[in-house]
């Protein structure tokens, strides 16, 4: 998790929205999703959508089933990073970006990328420095059984654990 205050790494501000911003870091392209308000666990921090079902996974799309995967609207929404110490949640069931842990104004927003991905389509080294970083991230069906009483999944990602236990 960051807290990036510094001007000239996040300059560009792509596109506002009432809850949450994105911020662009000029050098690398990165796109982040800033807060801009004060949550609290539970509250919503945006409701979401989708209009097309594929049926395989990209870096943008959330799995929503077997061979479901999608991609959220508003668009904004797919500028959420990874973290393995995450404040936020997809409720993939009720359509809602959840806080976890409280959030504060312009504090990042991040998820934990195996609640929604039991398999991802480009697993990646985590470097999110927090003292809970599992490493090499790939989906939920890599994690250890002590790892995942760490998080909370999507409804799918739970049933896809326990058929897998
Ligand atoms: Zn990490």
């Amino acid at each position: 998790m960051s807290i990036i205050p510094n001007a000239q790494q996040t300059i560009a501000e792509e596109q506002s929205e009432p809850l949450s911003e994105v911020r662009t870091d000029v050098t690398t392209g990165h796109r982040s999703l800033f807060s801009k308000k004060v949550f609290h666990p539970d509250d919503v921090i945006s409701h979401f959508y989708w209009e097309e079902v594929r049926n395989t996974p990209t870096y943008l799309t959330v799995q929503i089933g077997e061979d479901r995967h999608v991609e959220l609207l508003p668009t904004y929404l797919e500028c959420a990073n990874h973290s393995c110490h995450p404040n936020a949640f997809f409720d993939t069931t009720k359509k809602q970006l959840v806080c976890i842990r409280p959030i504060q104004v312009a504090e990042e927003i991040t998820f934990f990328y195996p609640s929604a991905e039991w398999d991802m389509d480009q697993p990646f080294d985590c470097h999110c420095k927090s003292a809970e970083c599992i490493g090499h991230i790939a989906g939920a069906k890599y994690l250890s059984p002590d790892q995942t009483q760490h998080y909370r999944f999507t409804d799918f990602i739970r049933q896809k654990l326990h058929a897998s236990n």
